[in-house]
C-alpha cells in the first residue's frame, strides 16, 4: 500500500496512479476541466488568467491541461503557453515547433557522432582514447 497526503487537500489516500490528489479532488478537478473546456469553447478570445478566474482554478492548473495537450485551442484563441527553452509563445506541449526540430537535430547528430566514434565531445577531452572508444567499436 502507498500512502500520500493529497496535494490539494491534504488528506491522505491511498495512492495508485498519476497525480498525488486524492480521488474526491480528482473528481473536482476534472469537473473544473470540463468547465475549463467548455469556457474556453464558448469564449474563444479568453486569455487564460480570464479563464482561471471565471472558473475559479489555478492558472498552473489550466497550463498543465494545456501542457498535457488535454485542452483543445482555436488558433484565434488568446490562451498562450511559454516554450520551456525559448519561452517562444505556444499553443500546447511543451516546446515551440523550433525547439522541438533543434532538439530533435541534436538528438540525432549526438547518435551520429557515438556511432562514428570518437567525435563526441567526451571522447575529444582524451586525445589518446585507448579506454573510451574500445567498447564503442568493439560492437561492430
Ligand atoms: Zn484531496
Ligand atoms: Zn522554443
Amino acid at each position: 500500500m502507498n500512502v500520500k497526503s493529497c496535494r490539494k487537500c491534504g488528506r491522505m489516500f491511498n495512492y495508485i496512479a498519476g497525480m498525488h490528489i486524492c480521488p474526491p479532488c480528482r473528481e473536482k478537478l476534472e469537473e473544473k476541466f470540463l468547465e475549463v473546456k467548455n469556457y474556453l469553447r464558448d469564449n474563444k478570445g479568453a486569455g487564460i488568467n480570464e479563464v482561471a478566474e471565471a472558473c475559479e482554478v489555478e492558472p498552473q492548473q489550466i497550463a498543465q491541461w494545456l501542457r498535457e495537450d488535454r485542452l483543445e485551442l482555436t488558433s484565434d484563441s488568446a490562451v498562450l503557453l511559454n516554450c520551456d527553452r525559448c519561452g517562444t509563445p505556444i499553443r500546447s506541449g511543451r516546446y515551440c515547433d523550433k525547439c522541438r526540430a533543434e532538439m530533435t537535430t541534436s538528438l540525432n547528430s549526438m547518435a551520429r557522432a557515438i556511432n562514428s566514434n570518437g567525435a563526441s565531445p567526451a571522447n575529444a577531452k582524451k586525445p589518446g582514447g585507448a579506454h573510451g572508444s574500445g567498447f564503442l567499436t568493439s560492437r561492430k
